[in-house]
């Protein structure tokens, strides 16, 4: 029996339409990768995306001359984006309008490419209300003395704390070192008290395995801890989002996965940019097209 792929857009458009210039300049040096390598793998892997990045303000990190040089984090357009690349007027706390980007459609995304983007991350809320979250994020940071495996054990304990809550959680590698556990929310919750709950989460975590974790900011408090980031829980703050390519050696992306596959999951960057058919097949399987769905609120803490 096949189920419908939620995470699925609607029959996207063969080809974006977007020339992507200087397809052959290298933008990963550790495997020769390309431009063109990094445009054909964001084309492929569009419609299982776009869900994502076309629902929530995103951030861009761009590295027009490659992963290993310069790179920035952007937020909004400086005017050279274009039609394909959406914009939504976000009010900031003092008074004035912002304009963030979303990206729902091929185009876009190659748009992104062509101006030198790697990564895209995204907002916990949705472009309708900003204000209200539709996640939490566990942003699980290991201290580089631990293994892929302490960092496993740590996710499905936050599963096991927060499923006893009441929480369904999925968990996504992030393609770099760590693990983020993702709890999808109906969006009511404002941004204070998803802030809030996410602190005293981790704090209650730290305090009761000091030697496991650590909700500390000081990267001296995470010797040989992982560090549960919870600040991805706040308005404007961003994560990584589903089959981000990350600008780290090799081009890894960012993988959702079943709670079954990461027991057996040897490194967090475990894919890469070559494996775009691989990434549309598992999204519209049955273990994976629920994935980062659930209707769900807040618990009390
Ligand atoms: P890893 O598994 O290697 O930690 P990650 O994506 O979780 O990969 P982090 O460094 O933990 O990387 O960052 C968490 C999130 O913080 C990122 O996914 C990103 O959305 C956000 N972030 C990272 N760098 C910046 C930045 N310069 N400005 C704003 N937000 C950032
Ligand atoms: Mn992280
Ligand atoms: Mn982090």
């Amino acid at each position: 029996e096949v189920e419908a792929p939620v995470a699925v857009a609607a029959a996207p458009k063969k080809g974006s339409g977007i020339k992507v210039s200087n397809r052959d300049r290298v933008i990963f040096p550790e495997g020769k990768l390309t431009k063109g390598e990094l445009a054909d793998y964001y084309e492929a892997v569009a419609e299982i995306m776009l869900p994502w990045t076309g629902s929530r303000p995103i951030s861009l990190v761009r590295c027009p001359q490659g992963r290993d040089k310069k790179c920035f984090f952007q937020k909004h357009d400086a005017g050279s984006f274009g039609d394909d690349v959406k914009q939504v007027a976000i009010l900031e706390k003092d008074g004035h309008e912002e304009s963030y980007l979303f990206v729902d459609m091929p185009a876009g995304l190659l748009t992104c490419v062509q101006m030198g983007t790697i990564e895209f991350h995204g907002w916990g809320a949705r472009i309708e209300d900003v204000e209200k979250a539709d996640r939490l994020v566990f942003d699980l940071d290991p201290d580089e003395s631990l293994k892929f495996k302490d960092v496993v054990s740590a996710a499905f304990h936050l599963q096991d704390v927060l499923g006893q809550m009441g929480l369904a959680t999925f968990p996504m590698v992030t393609g770099g070192k760590g693990v983020h556990v993702i709890a999808p929310l109906t969006p009511t919750a404002e941004w204070p008290q998803v802030k809030d709950f996410a602190h005293r989460f981790a704090t209650a975590l730290a305090q009761a395995e000091p030697e496991r974790f650590t909700a500390a900011l000081a990267k001296a408090k995470r010797t040989g801890r992982i560090f549960i980031d919870y600040l991805r829980n706040q308005r404007g703050a961003t994560a990584v989002m589903p089959y981000s390519a990350r600008s780290r050696p090799f081009a890894p992306i960012a993988v959702p996965l079943t709670w079954d596959e990461l027991k057996d999951l040897d490194t967090p960057a475990h894919w890469h940019i070559g494996d775009a058919a691989e990434m549309v097949k598992r999204a519209r399987s049955k273990n994976l097209a629920h994935w980062g769905r659930a209707d769900q609120v807040l618990p009390d803490l």
